[in-house]
């Protein structure tokens, strides 16, 4: 069975769709960058060979289940370190990563992303900057999707901080690339984040209990964002 589809973005730029999941591929002149490994779906690493013949390096933009599995079938993993623990205790089977920092360039030659540590949703997340593209990597962060905010890790504060922090770099980008939902994003879309998670912490936006989680966790919706939150 096909579990995967891919959407070719600009050259050498892939979408690859799992369904309510998307990893990026990303090739370079000697080497290709897979951001995320998804949800286990099907072998992702025998579909991402029918699309490049290059080494592959992942990088994660965090450690929610839905975009690690399949982690261990690549061999050169990266994570930001502060992810490290939240993984460990999700995974009985994790594998090591080595580690990724606030401000490493990772330059594949065709493209050059600075990595951007924006916890939040949760404690390691980062973003991927492509600046000479104008595009950024966002991972669950920055989408038009509801957040999930809720459980473990996740923390409010951090979050309206780190896209505080984005919204210093808005001149160097216009477009994101969300994990979920809608595939692309206008920059723009990191104010609204940034005030529609200020008005959750204030208490001015009503949430609405999500039925799919156990009655406790709500859905608050606000400038046409939205999180899940307790
Ligand atoms: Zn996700």
């Amino acid at each position: 069975m096909q579990n995967y589809t891919t959407n070719k973005i600009m050259e050498g730029f892939y979408s690859i769709e799992e369904g309510f999941v998307r990893c990026f591929l990303i090739e370079g002149h000697k080497e290709a960058l897979l951001v995320d490994t998804g949800v286990g779906s099907g072998d992702l690493k025998k579909y991402v060979e029918e699309i490049t013949k290059l080494p592959v390096t992942v990088i994660f933009t965090h450690a929610d289940g839905d975009h690690t599995a399949n982690a261990a079938r690549f061999e050169r993993r990266l994570m930001h370190p502060c992810e490290f623990d939240y993984y460990r205790s999700r995974n009985e089977k994790a594998v090591s990563m080595e580690p990724l920092w606030e401000g490493d360039i990772i330059d594949f030659g065709s493209y050059r992303f600075e990595v951007i540590l924006i916890p939040g949703h949760t404690p390691g997340s980062i973003a991927l900057l492509e600046r000479e593209k104008r595009f950024l990597i966002g991972g669950d962060s920055i989408q038009i999707g509801s957040i999930f905010m809720f459980g473990n890790g996740r923390n409010f504060e951090a979050y309206r901080a780190s896209m505080k922090k984005l919204q210093g770099r808005l001149k160097e980008f216009d477009t994101v690339y969300a994990s979920h939902n809608v595939l692309s994003v206008e920059a723009d879309t990191i104010n609204t984040l940034y005030t529609a998670a200020g008005k959750v912490m204030e208490n001015k936006v009503s949430g609405r209990p999500e039925e799919r989680f156990d009655g406790k966790v709500k859905c608050y919706e606000t400038d046409g964002v939205s999180f899940y939150a307790v």
